[in-house]
């Protein structure tokens, strides 16, 4: 791989590798572009194969974290950084403020959180030496409410769209994966709020909906919490005569077998990479399917723990204002696609371009400071 063509083909900025010797610590962090704001993104730990295969980890999703935070109308831009090491040996308070020392080097271009194998304590690890970290117990807490909060509000954009109304009443939804997400957002269409403190409440009553799992202890929550929500086998969840099908599962779960299957008119989850490949949001659109952009429907976490950055600190109040202008943007998106005749996947890339295009060109005028 020629690092620098990729950096090139992609407008990376940065790309910083880093050694400890007396922890093993062995890293990568990617800044793709500081045009909206300091790049923010996880840190990932993994055990790569090669380093080729962390190096273009990096690459890849610093670049999507610039476009998610681009989408979700934050001052942000987008980084990433992938830590090479076993998870079951190598981590340590040592290996984690090592981390931190590296990260504080960066003078706050590159702002972290946890991901993939990295926890809040680790976090707090990192912010014994740096104050460039976020999502610290006591401050904005757990995203994943928060993320499904989005999410509902973005299946409502959706309805909104295809329907005229932005209403669950009456509607129908197949719901992929219950774990961290797809709960709460089965919580909010049974309208239950309690989650993110009743922030909004909506008299509205779904017709049906269906879910599928493959966590036993999963299914069993849910049949017990809530009977009327009925169980399918994995298999049979793309084939549902609904209205949304909502995946919250895994990556690539759209793809050229089973979106041939899919009767519902509307896709809005919180997964992400749900298209296998860019071309399958084209064979959405061909069906007259809309899909919801993953990385915008599913910003309420990221959106969430940017408020921590904000003067004053977090307010959760101030925090769901912005996981609500989901719907909006959401809205915004399906118009470009329409507009311009192209795969609502499409719309979101243009989207989140043409604002780091306008804010380059709006910041090129000099003020002295
Ligand atoms: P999770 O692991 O808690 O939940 C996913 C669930 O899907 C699990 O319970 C798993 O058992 C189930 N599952 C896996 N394969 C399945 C299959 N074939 N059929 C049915 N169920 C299956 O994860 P999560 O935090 O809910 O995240 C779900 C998706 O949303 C991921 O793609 C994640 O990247 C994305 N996401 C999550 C957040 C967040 O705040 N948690 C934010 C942005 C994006």
């Amino acid at each position: 791989m020629n690092k620098f063509e990729y950096m090139k083909e992609f407008n990376h900025e940065q790309l910083i590798y880093f050694y400890d010797e007396t922890t093993g610590l062995k890293g990568i962090t990617c800044i793709h572009d500081t045009t909206l704001g300091p790049a923010l993104g996880g840190t990932r730990l993994w055990n790569y194969a090669t380093e080729e295969d962390a190096v273009l980890d990096a690459l890849r999703l610093g670049r999507g974290m610039t476009y998610k935070a681009a989408c979700a109308g934050l001052n942000l831009g987008g980084g990433k950084t992938v830590l090479i090491g076993d998870p079951k040996k190598v981590k340590s308070e040592a290996y984690f403020r090592a981390l931190g020392r590296y990260v504080q080097s960066l003078n706050g271009r590159y702002i972290t959180a946890e991901d993939v194998n990295t926890a809040t304590k680790d976090m707090v690890y990192l912010s014994m030496e740096t104050d460039h970290v976020v999502g610290l117990p006591g401050k904005s807490g757990n995203p994943s409410p928060v993320t499904a909060w989005g999410a509902f509000m973005g299946v409502r954009a959706a309805l909104k769209e295809v329907y005229g109304s932005p209403s669950i009443h009456g509607k129908s939804f197949a719901v992929q994966g219950t774990g961290q997400t797809g709960y709460y957002l089965i919580k909010y269409l049974l309208g239950n709020y309690s989650d993110v403190n009743n922030w909004k409440k909506y008299d509205e009553k779904v017709k049906k909906i269906y879910f599928t799992e493959i966590n036993e202890d999963y299914i069993e929550r849910l049949k017990r919490e809530y009977p009327e929500v009925e169980f399918v086998k994995p298999e049979d969840i793309y084939s549902l005569d609904v209205d949304v099908f909502c995946p919250c599962a895994l990556g690539a779960v759209l793809n050229d077998e089973t979106i041939p299957t899919i009767k519902a008119k509307i896709v809005s989850g919180t997964a992400n990479n749900v298209l296998k490949e860019a071309r399958h949001g084209d064979m959405l659109k061909d069906r007259g399917i809309l899909y919801s952009p993953d990385y915008v429907i599913n910003a309420g976490g990221l959106i969430n723990v940017y408020h921590e950055l904000k003067q004053g600190g977090y307010v959760f109040e101030s925090a769901m204002n912005d996981v609500d202008l989901i719907y909006d943007r959401l809205l915004e998106i399906y118009s470009i696609a329409k507009k311009e005749g192209i795969a609502v996947s499409k719309a979101a890339d243009t989207f989140a371009e043409r604002r780091i295009e306008t804010m380059k060109n709006v910041r090129a005028t000099y003020i002295p400071r």
